[in-house]
């Protein structure tokens, strides 16, 4: 490590960056430039400006919390060149996770200096690359242990007591098999339901053996479409009696009056969505959570991508409340049911918060069977 190396955590060693261009600073600090009301990296290649008029700030959102725009040119908040960086150092460590890389050999594969790899490492991913490592070799043991679990079925019925005789007939054993989703339901018998909420419509389908479906649209045809294509060879019975208590969860969940689900849920997934889904589950009512929180929850902190994607895939509306989870200063970024219904969701627990209305937390795990 080089001891000289500037740690640009004075204006003065920013304003020399920014003069030369300083590639190596790209993601450790940006400027924004008064006269123009625009942000940079530094090594932008724009015109340097004069130093009365350059702002510092540590992330591009602070400097767009200031009033500035991105730049167009060097794209301050476009794909970020210090997440490559750590993109492809992640890509080395993964490629053996058993062999342990020291920070010098990993800074010469991404042709980047150690003090700024160590640096940018842990901004991005909140761990030092040695952390990763053993993280990475935590995960490679419990992935071999999951090994041929590629799809897993997941039911969370611990404590739940039959609100439906529907569930009095179910087999002992574990109904739905993975197989059964690969194939589009082909076997099963999928009850529907829908009804007009708050929010919209709702779709509510289940199996013999749980809810596989909680959807939210503008219009019923819609969302019977997409349970058609999802379920194509199931046999699909709209059958509103057997999920009125279901549609009632939904109902008192909206009104506030309910801030737990009793559910069954009957959901595939690989094995990593289902780690994510239970840690969403886990999500106090009332309470949000970053993707980064839930990337480092389930053990995978650079996963924040999978991570958003888990939660762009919920079947299940509410019941996996994926609506709890927000980018980390605030911002709501996406709902697969609208953004309106996310804020609106959040909205409803803040302000039920604190008024218990329902028994205390449940704790199921989601099941992992293959
Ligand atoms: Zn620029």
């Amino acid at each position: 490590m080089n001891a000289t190396q500037p740690t640009w955590s004075t204006d003065a060693e920013r304003w020399t960056a920014l003069t030369e261009r300083d590639a190596q600073a790209d993601g450790v600090f940006f400027y924004a430039v008064r006269t123009t009301g625009v942000f940079c990296r530094p090594s932008c290649a724009s015109r340097p400006p004069r130093r009365e008029n350059v702002e510092f700030f540590v992330t591009a959102d602070e400097a767009r919390a200031a009033g500035y725009r991105d730049c167009k040119r060097c794209q301050p908040g476009g794909l970020p060149r210090e997440l490559d960086i750590v993109n492809r150092a992640c890509a080395a460590l993964d490629a053996d996770p058993q062999q342990r890389l020291t920070l010098a050999q990993l800074s010469e594969a991404v042709h980047v200096s150690p003090f700024h790899l160590q640096r940018l490492f842990k901004r991005v991913t909140g761990v030092s690359p040695r952390e990763y490592q053993a993280a990475q070799r935590g995960a490679a043991l419990r992935d071999a242990l999951q090994r041929g679990t590629d799809v897993t079925r997941a039911t969370v019925d611990a404590g739940f007591s039959s609100p439906s005789r529907m569930y009095d007939n179910a087999p002992a054993e574990l109904g739905m098999k993975p197989s059964a989703y690969r194939r589009k339901g082909e076997g099963l018998t999928v009850r529907y339901a829908s009804a007009s909420t708050s929010l919209g419509f709702v779709l509510i389908a289940a199996t013999d053996k749980g809810i596989c479906k909680i959807a939210f649209g503008d219009e019923v045809a819609g969302l019977v479409d997409d349970l058609r294509g999802e379920f194509a060879n199931a046999e699909l019975i709209d059958d509103p009696l057997e999920l009125a208590p279901f549609v009632r969860q939904i109902d008192a969940y909206l009104h506030g009056t309910r801030q737990h689900f009793d559910l069954p849920l009957d959901i595939a997934a690989t094995a990593f969505k289902l780690r994510v889904w239970d840690a969403l589950r886990r999500i106090p009512y009332g309470e949000t959570r970053s993707y980064s929180d839930i990337a480092e929850t389930v053990g995978s902190p650079r996963a924040v991508r999978a991570v958003a994607s888990a939660c762009a895939t919920n079947p299940l509306a509410l019941a996996i409340p994926c609506h709890r989870v927000v980018q980390k200063g605030g911002a709501l970024a996406g709902y697969r049911w609208g953004l309106p219904r996310k804020a609106a969701l959040l909205d409803t627990e803040a302000r039920h918060t604190g008024a218990a209305a329902t028994a205390p937390a449940e704790t199921n795990d989601l099941d992992h069977v293959a």
